[in-house]
């Protein structure tokens, strides 16, 4: 009943597995599809940040079962979203936006450094600006990245894009009776035991106030419709 009130710069953390169409690398009729839906938000004049995670390459945890030290292994995750970031970059020029990808490893040939100012310089320009290498720092996860990069440029909201439609009690894929929540506090997440986000990206959200919207980045025009302020997947809030 309330009226919509749209935000004016939100932060998109992007799911690798989405980008992959559930296959290793990039799936360019996915990505081309994320970037339309990125342009109508900006031609709107919202300011979009994007945290790009790199599960359709490689997630440290599952290398480590296969041997490899832990530590290398999230590098090489790490190194992943880059390539994520440098996808969704190319697709966005192509449909008109400009773009910067910055990285938290330094890789000054493609990407700036991580520069949080210059940032959200960039944002008031009306750039999308794409956040790649997750925080630098292995044992890390993108969603942290996204929380942590929301909060330090200063985003409404955090968008947790992927492929379910929202937050559940029970696990859709297994329980086909799972109830899917409009609303839920922080505090009921908890109670609850559900997994919205990594617990370290939970609890700073938490600590911090900022909402989370879990919606379906593959229901085009989702992106629209959660900047908008719509009731579309999850809303998880204090
Ligand atoms: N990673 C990391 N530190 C970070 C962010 C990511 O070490 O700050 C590594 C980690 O190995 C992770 C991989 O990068 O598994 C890919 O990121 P993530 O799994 O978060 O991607 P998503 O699940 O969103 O596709």
């Amino acid at each position: 009943t309330s009226a919509l009130v749209p935000y004016r710069r939100v932060l998109l953390k992007l799911s690798g597995e989405v980008f992959g169409g559930g296959k290793l690398g990039v799936d360019p009729n996915v990505v081309a599809n994320i970037a339309a839906q990125i342009a109508e938000v900006v031609r709107g004049g919202v300011q979009v940040a994007a945290v790009v995670g790199g599960g359709n390459f490689f997630r440290g945890s599952e290398l480590q079962q296969s041997g490899m030290d832990r530590a290398r292994a999230d590098y090489m995750g790490m190194l992943g979203t880059v390539m994520n970031c440098l996808a969704l970059q190319d697709f966005l020029e192509k449909a008109g936006v400009d773009t910067r990808v910055q990285t938290a490893i330094t890789m000054g040939q493609i990407a700036e450094p991580y520069i949080p100012r210059r940032a959200i310089r960039h944002l008031e320009k009306g750039r999308v600006v794409i956040f790649g290498a997750g925080s630098g720092m292995p044992y890390f996860s993108t969603d942290t990245v996204a929380a942590q990069r929301a909060l330090e440029i200063g985003a409404e909201v955090l968008l947790k894009a992927t492929s379910v439609d929202g937050v559940y009690d029970a696990d859709p894929k297994r329980a086909p009776q799972a109830r899917k929540f409009e609303q839920i506090s922080f505090a009921e997440c908890l109670r609850r035991e559900l997994r919205v986000a990594d617990a370290t990206a939970f609890s700073l959200c938490m600590e911090h106030g900022l909402p989370i919207i879990v919606f379906n980045l593959l229901k085009d025009g989702n992106i629209a419709r959660a900047v908008r302020g719509e009731r579309i997947g999850t809303l998880v809030s204090a």
